[in-house]
């Protein structure tokens, strides 16, 4: 394995990390790439293309994830499985996801141009909807995978036009019940994925590669405040049920909480604040919080939502207006398996590259593939962390490092 680095072909996959990208709703350098659309149908055929190019068999479950195998000398093992996702939200870049797919197909052609044979088959995954673009909700194909989310669930999905994901899928050429996407534990032996960090911390270390330990998951609350509106003149101020001046409170509250826990991976966000009815001489008669709170540690996540519930309690009664909190979604965070995050490390050393433990803030597929398989990710480093906009940047090198100890790794995971 010693002759890796002159067998990646890190000039073809940039060029087709750069085809890739030109398929888009939008013209480049813009990369739109919604799920069910037409750069989304296309961008999944140059790439099936490319897995069948590459000697590997293609197979589709019936929400359009897909699994390009390389079959191992014991076929009847669980395979290694790599991948990420080609969706892009509206007004991306060339590398998120996108980089684990061609990346984890340059690692598997090249070790197959070095004559490796795997005794476990390798698998390369392309999740449909990692972005929640078009059903308002993310990882859709992994969630559905490992079954954190039922069939019934998804039927329930619309897009903002009131198309069902149904409808769209099976529209689109992916047929079947929805119930054989979810597949048990054991599905892979051990699951990698190759991603860029979108984040600073690795460019601004000098580091090549970082080896995620963990992955924070977020849980969003809806906050619901309704207050009694009236004229901002002749209401006087004793008596009146103002609801952003109480959801102001909850804001703050939010914040104190998340710097409460004192660990620096807690964060929680009020994204967004709707005023009704939102004129400079009214009062405000309702207002609605969205937030996010995420964390590595699901039960010190869950006291921060605990504490911010009983303060929308707090200031419902001192305030008199009404407080409704709702856990819109809460997903568990992952910890990812020693195993993989040793056989990463010795890769990087064996490849010459630096490397750091670090934590995986934004969520990916690997988190919803944790509940099935032991997981571990590692991270590139791209240009200012700069991601989901058309200016997100990986240089070569460091696309060709992640590479380089992605195809070291499974080629040690599969032995
Ligand atoms: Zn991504």
């Amino acid at each position: 394995m010693t002759t890796l680095r002159p067998e990646l072909s890190i000039d073809r996959l940039i060029a087709e990390l750069q085809m890739l990208g030109a398929i888009s709703e939008a013209d480049p350098p813009v990369v739109t790439r919604v799920v069910f659309g037409e750069a989304d149908l296309r961008a999944r055929a140059f790439v099936k293309r490319l897995c069948v190019d590459a000697g590997l068999s293609v197979s589709e479950d019936p929400i359009g994830n897909t699994f390009a195998r390389w079959q191992g000398a014991d076929p009847d093992l669980a395979p290694i499985g790599t991948g990420s996702h080609i969706d892009a939200i509206p007004n991306a870049g060339l590398y998120d996801g996108c980089v684990g797919v061609l990346g984890g197909l340059e690692a598997i052609r090249t070790l197959r141009r070095l004559g490796f044979t795997p005794r476990r088959s390798i698998e390369l995954v392309i999740f449909t909807s990692e972005e929640p673009t078009r059903f308002g909700i993310g990882c859709l194909g992994s969630r559905m995978l490992a079954s954190a989310l039922s069939p019934g669930q998804a039927r329930l999905l619309r897009d903002k036009q009131g198309r069902g994901l149904d409808e769209l899928r099976t529209a689109t050429g992916f047929t079947g019940a929805l119930e054989s996407v979810a597949h048990p534990p054991g599905r892979f032996e051990q699951f990698v994925e190759l991603h860029i960090e979108q984040g600073p911390e690795l460019e601004r270390k000098g580091v090549d590669i970082g080896l995620v330990t963990h992955i924070a998951a977020p849980a969003s609350l809806r906050i619901v405040v309704e207050g009694e509106g009236g004229h901002a003149g002749a209401t006087l101020m004793p008596g009146r049920k103002d609801a952003l001046a109480a959801a102001a409170e909850l804001v703050l509250a939010l914040e104190r909480a998340a710097k409460s826990t004192g660990a620096i991976d807690t964060v929680a966000t009020v994204g967004i604040c709707d005023v009704f009815p939102g004129a400079v001489n009214s009062i405000p008669s309702r207002v609605q919080l969205e937030a996010d709170v995420r964390d590595i540690d699901g039960p010190r996540r869950d006291s921060v939502i605990r504490t911010i519930q009983s303060v929308c309690y707090e200031v419902q009664e001192r305030r008199g207006v009404t407080v409704a909190s709702e856990i819109v979604n809460a997903d568990p965070p992952a910890t990812c398996d020693v195993a993989i995050l040793t056989a990463l490390e010795e890769s990087a050393n064996a490849a010459g590259k630096t490397h750091q433990k670090m934590v995986s803030r934004a969520y990916h597929d690997s988190l919803f593939v944790a509940r099935i398989a032991p997981v571990a990710m590692l991270f590139i480093s791209c240009r200012g962390g700069v991601s989901h906009r058309p200016d997100e940047y990986a240089s070569p090198e460091s696309i060709g490092a992640g590479v380089h100890v992605l195809a070291r790794t499974l080629a040690q995971l599969a032995s």
